[in-house]
């Protein structure tokens, strides 16, 4: 038997009924943000289509021949696609399409993963999309996007698309003190933090963070050329704004007395206390307007990533 898969039960179920009746499509689409385990239900999938001795359908043995060639990432008919540098190239995708067009080795089926399909370049896209027009019978083919959006609608259109939502902080919050047993304080600290995403949250657990809580600089700097440091500090790492916002909003509640277990930053609050002079209502909306616009900016357009973060760590500090 399989480790058990926390959440996503909904998907992990349509997949399940996939299997049993022999339903499996050509392509699905898996979207959802960093962290929150839509690798993870892929591979169970696969594994659970290529497990030569399931008896309920339901679980991978874990012990057949596919099932150890898939745990020590060697079956013939499994393969994940990852992004070659920044990007998903079109040699990747022409590689994919003569491969798929061959029969299944060992299994029933050649199942190709492919992981942060958003960063395919636009004639990796077009290739993609012709192989999705005429998928060969014994093939499924898995994407997986962090942004929905950005996907062509006519591969989007080909696709069973699977939504992975964040969990529900308490559900969480119980999963990870029963798989990594670590205490009701630190799991739901975790979980909170991450905002209910698995993978987030167990980063989180492993670097530590739950224990200690600090205030982030650019809320206690007043000099803006500390701006194009700071700017710097969030280029390099992924989650920062989304948890940047968390801060804010704290701050926000402290300035309106709200009662503390609304507070994310619980163990930071002496440190925020003495922020909340410093900040007047209005400038702490326009803080969380600004970092959420940023955010955008980053995701949506083409506007340089450090250059939208400069002009947001400004605006930070001069309280504009
Ligand atoms: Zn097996």
């Amino acid at each position: 038997m399989q480790k058990k898969i926390i959440g996503h039960q909904n998907i992990i179920t349509q997949l399940q009924n996939a299997v049993t009746s022999e339903r499996v499509a050509g392509a699905y689409l898996f979207s959802g943000e960093q962290g929150i385990g839509k690798e993870t239900v892929a591979l169970y999938f696969a594994n659970l289509i290529l497990c030569e001795n399931t008896t309920d359908k339901v679980s991978p043995c874990g012990e057949c021949r596919a099932c150890r060639k898939i745990k020590n990432g060697n079956h013939p008919d499994l393969r994940i696609i990852r992004p070659d540098g920044a990007q998903i190239k079109i040699d990747q995708m022409r590689e994919l399409q003569q491969q798929i067009v061959y029969q299944p080795l060992e299994g029933e089926r050649k199942i190709f993963i492919i992981a942060n399909t958003e960063k395919m370049n636009d004639s990796a896209a077009n290739s993609l999309l012709k192989t999705l027009e005429e998928p060969p019978a014994a093939s499924t083919i898995i994407l997986l996007t962090e942004n929905l959006k950005t996907m062509l609608p006519t591969i989007r259109s080909r696709c069973q698309i699977l939504t992975f939502y964040p969990m529900p902080t308490d559900e969480l919050s119980k999963a990870l003190m029963d798989s990594l047993s670590i205490d009701t304080e630190a799991a739901s600290a975790a979980a909170i933090l991450s905002r209910g995403v698995i993978g987030k949250a167990i980063t989180l657990i492993e670097k530590g963070i739950t224990e200690s809580g600090t205030v982030p600089a650019i809320m206690m700097e007043t000099d803006l050329l500390a701006a194009f440091r700071l700017a710097e500090e969030f280029e390099n790492e992924q989650e920062s704004l989304d948890d940047l916002i968390t801060w804010y909003r704290d701050l926000m509640l402290l300035q309106q007395d709200a009662p503390k277990e609304y507070i994310t930053h619980t163990d930071a609050i002496e440190q925020l206390q003495t922020l909340v002079p410093r900040y007047s209502d209005n400038r702490l909306e326009r803080a969380i307007k600004n970092i959420f616009q940023t955010k955008m900016l980053i995701q949506k357009t083409n506007v340089p990533k450090m250059l939208a973060l400069e002009v947001m760590c400004l605006k930070l500090i001069q309280g504009r």
